[in-house]
């Protein structure tokens, strides 16, 4: 990994840190230390973002059709050059080949060429008609421009997808971007600033400030706006402190995502979709199957189907493409709260049908996981886990899986499995999450043009689609009196006739007619 310190821009020149001479990044499948990055302090993050206003008006001028030629060819280095970026991905996280080709390559360059295309589109101006009379003849505009520099926090888990992939919009929108990638998975982000820079962006437009919480927290202080991704207790306090500063934020937080199988669903198609979105990416992905729900008459077949799928499922170090579908976990604090759930399971009363424990020798690898016999009870049903393990309940019907689906604080996505289609929509309908898929799962991810967010306490404001970019903007209207007189009915001076006249219009605009 060479000259890492000089592809963040942040150590051009000595940086402030945060105390520490810089962070150790490790292999997670291995335990060895990969690289080491700096550890940015807020004295440095305050010269980023203050170079970062240089910059930003340029990058603005530039318009949408230059920014947008810089993403396109953004789209094919990331094609070009997938086998160097994926073993990035996978040296610092721990997943396999294909989660980082399926869910980070595949994201990453369907984005840049969606906001490419897509971004005038949501951004342009909107002429808009008012039905109050007094604005006739004059002529309403909605602009979007741009706030300025973007402060972008991301989680480790997806460090191409949910670190890097909402600068896009960002970018596009016209601003400049710093991002502050997890401590834990910073080289990704740092490649693609190398990525952009050999693309043509123009300097510090888009910056990495590599660095720990206090990185983050530094960073709102200096930013328009700050999107961020990451647990619902991080977000909580992002939320204060842009609170404080009065700036817009953007929350993309944890979810318990349910699945409910009625009892007339396709259970081979309901069990390799659980045990694919449960175990993908080692479960450490904020819209995984996290807790099902199978009403009593299918459910033992659908555990047995489950059980089966889960035995076959091969773990350990990706050795590349087909090596294993089950890769190691990323984070060490993020085992020991797998651990708690499936222990504090089995203190209650539940039952491992597979795993249940953490894979002895080298890495960070919990065994792919089915429990049954869960309640409401066990923290396994009620909080995020974030690792390979699939609860399985027991319900009596439709009703009881929709109350139970409910029954969380969290509201980011979910599923429905049944052959009557008109009833797996009406069951959507009812659970409370920002996306709801009918047989299928997570899907609604890949199709930029929808909003994806969450409810309750899985986040505030959504990604993708045109409220996906135009977060990134504040809203301007704009009125032009056309043909204007010299002076409109209700300026001054106030006289007893110009009153009466008011009182008529008044009366003939909003109270003509009778009423029921
Ligand atoms: P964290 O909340 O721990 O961290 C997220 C980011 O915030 C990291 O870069 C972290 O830095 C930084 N940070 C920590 N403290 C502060 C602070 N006080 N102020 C500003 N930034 C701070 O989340 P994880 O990295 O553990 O990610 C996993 C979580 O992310 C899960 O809950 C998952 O559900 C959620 N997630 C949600 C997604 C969604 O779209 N809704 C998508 C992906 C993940 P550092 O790591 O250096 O401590």
């Amino acid at each position: 990994m060479a000259s890492v310190d000089q592809q963040s821009g942040a150590a051009e020149a000595a940086p402030s840190t945060n105390g520490s001479a810089g962070i150790a990044v490790e292999n997670p499948a291995t335990g060895q230390v990969i690289a080491t990055v700096p550890n940015v302090g807020a004295g440095e993050v305050a010269r980023m973002a203050a170079q970062a206003r240089v910059v930003q008006p340029g990058w603005e001028a530039l318009g949408f059709e230059e920014r947008g030629r810089i993403m396109r060819r953004a789209q094919k280095w990331v094609i070009d050059n997938q086998d160097r970026v994926i073993e990035t991905i996978v040296s610092e996280t721990g997943k396999t080949y294909e989660d980082a080709q399926l869910a980070e390559i595949s994201y990453a360059a369907s984005a840049f060429g969606f906001w490419a295309k897509n971004a005038e589109k949501y951004l342009a101006d909107e002429k808009v008609r008012s039905a109050n009379v007094f604005m006739t003849g004059k002529k309403l505009l909605v602009r979007y421009r741009p706030l300025g520099v973007v402060g972008v926090i991301g989680p480790w888990n997806y460090p191409l997808t949910n670190s890097f992939g909402d600068c896009i919009p960002a970018l596009m929108a016209g601003n400049a971007v710093i991002l502050k990638p997890s401590e834990v998975t910073p080289l990704t982000s740092l490649l693609m600033a190398e990525c952009l820079e050999e693309c043509g962006l123009p300097n510090q437009v888009f910056q990495v400030a590599t660095g720990d919480g206090e990185t983050g927290a530094a960073l709102i202080d200096e930013v328009d706006m700050v999107m961020f991704t990451g647990s619902t207790r991080t977000g909580r306090k992002v939320a204060v402190r842009a609170a404080e500063r009065l700036i817009p934020y953007s929350l993309e937080l944890g979810g318990k995502d349910p699945m409910i199988v009625l009892r007339d669903a396709d259970l081979e198609r309901a069990a390799n979709t659980a045990v694919f979105y449960a175990m993908a990416n080692s479960g450490q992905t904020c819209i995984s199957v996290e807790r099902v729900y199978v009403e009593a008459p299918v459910y033992d077949e659908f555990v047995q189907k489950v059980t089966q799928k889960v035995a076959e499922l091969r773990q350990g170090r990706a050795g590349g493409p087909g090596s294993v579908e089950v890769g190691a976990m990323t984070f060490p604090p993020q085992l020991d709260i797998v651990e708690r759930h499936v222990t504090d399971a089995v203190e209650k009363g539940a039952k491992v049908l597979m795993g249940g424990k953490r894979r002895e020798g080298e890495g960070l690898f919990f065994e792919p996981t089915v429990l049954t016999d869960v309640t409401h009870e066990m923290e396994a049903m009620t909080e995020e886990t974030f690792g390979p393990t699939l609860p399985i309940m027991k319900v009596a019907s439709a009703e009881e899986a929709i109350q139970r689906a409910n029954d969380s604080m969290y509201g980011l996505g979910g599923s429905v499995f049944t052959n009557d289609l008109a009833k797996g929509e009406a069951v959507a309908r009812r659970v409370r999450s920002g996306a709801v898929c009918v047989n299928d799962a997570l899907i609604n991810y890949l199709a930029l043009e929808l909003p994806m967010g969450g409810a309750k306490q899985s986040g505030v404001g959504t990604r993708h689609g045109a409220g996906g970019i135009r977060k990134y903007c504040e809203p301007q209207t704009i009125v032009i009196s056309r043909p204007f007189p010299k002076r409109d009915i209700h300026m001054y001076p106030y006289t007893e006739k110009n009153t009466e006249r008011m009182r008529k219009v008044l009366k003939f605009i909003h109270a003509r007619g009778k009423r029921d």
